[in-house]
């Protein structure tokens, strides 16, 4: 994988989308393309206009590259400091500070480092990578303040799938035994169950062990969400398991393709994940991200019948 590298302006950011998210007030990002390269990734859809792409003469849609901002602990060490109004940061909104270029420069230890030793801050981390267990000293230090998320996608069966749409992030069993062993050590968990695709990892069964799992490791929350429809996603998921050989799997993610199959999809992953963790969980745990527009009237309708631990977006 190729890295380039690139000089950010922007340290921590105040961000009203993930305050809504009930996520963080504030987000840092250690780079504009995350070399995890996760076939759904909706980061290039939101930052494809970004002039870093146009400079360096590449796209946000191609594959095979990284880019990464090295200097990011300047930037967020000056900004945790002057900050006034401080909250929750999210690390990180757009990129992932423990994929393998941002693990070269060890921008996961040095954010926290430079956020963690000024009071008042608290973070949220987010990473599909098991390499995050490196820095379990700082977390376990400041360990009050921080929540510790790695995303589980599917149950471990789901792995060799899962090797597809998520080529470089950590195999799913290595994210599950960092969270085990976060709870061993007394830390503080959530789960990001995000996104549970169609045809892999949205079943009852899937759901329920998913939920059973978040359970032992004593999440405080329960996120989930459905698949990005926006954006090149889902028909690079799609090409991507079909190339692979998974053509059950592609042809299901083909089906969402279409607003009513999304519709349909997304109403029942909201049933399936209430039911589980009402049986499993508290469902006062639970945060399941909706973003409405694309719903058919019925299926809204269906939702809002019961939309405990919906988060409306
Ligand atoms: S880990 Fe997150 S930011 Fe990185 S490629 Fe995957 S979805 Fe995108």
């Amino acid at each position: 994988m190729k890295t380039y590298t690139y000089q950010m302006k922007t340290g921590i950011v105040r961000t009203k989308e993930f305050e809504r998210k009930c996520l963080a007030t504030h987000g840092v990002n250690v780079g504009l393309k995350c070399g995890h390269d996760c076939t759904y990734c909706s980061t290039p859809t939101m930052i494809r206009a970004h002039k870093a792409f146009k400079q360096l003469n590449i796209s946000a849609f191609d594959n095979g590259y990284a880019l990464v901002a090295p200097d990011t602990p300047q930037r967020v060490a000056h900004d945790s400091k002057h900050i006034k109004n401080r909250g929750m940061i999210q690390l990180c909104t757009i990129s992932d500070a423990w994929s393998p270029e941002a693990q070269k420069y060890d921008l996961g230890r040095k954010c926290l480092e430079a956020v963690l030793s000024k009071p008042g801050w608290t973070v949220r981390i987010l990473t599909k990578n098991a390499a995050v267990e490196n820095d379990f000293d700082i977390i376990s230090k400041y360990r009050d303040r921080v929540l510790l998320g790695l995303s589980i996608t599917a149950t471990p069966d789901k792995t060799n799938i899962i090797s597809i749409t998520e080529p470089n992030a950590s195999p799913i069993p290595e994210r599950l035994q960092v969270m085990q062993k976060a709870k061993t050590s007394g830390f503080r968990t959530y789960a990001m169950l995000c996104p549970l695709l169609p045809g892999i990892a949205d079943s009852p069964d899937q759901i329920d062990e998913l939920v059973k799992k978040a359970a032992d490791f004593g999440a405080e929350e329960i996120f989930a969400e459905a698949v990005n429809p926006r954006g090149r996603g889902l028909i690079l998921t799609q090409q991507a398991l079909e190339n692979a050989g998974f053509h059950n799997e592609a042809k299901t993610v083909e089906t969402i393709r279409s607003q009513v199959n999304w519709s349909s999809y997304v109403a029942k992953l909201i049933r399936n994940l209430q039911q589980s963790v009402r049986k499993y969980s508290d469902i006062n745990k639970l945060r399941f991200l909706l973003y409405p527009k694309g719903l058919t009237t019925n299926d809204l309708t269906e939702i809002k019948n019961d939309d405990a631990g919906v988060i409306w977006l």
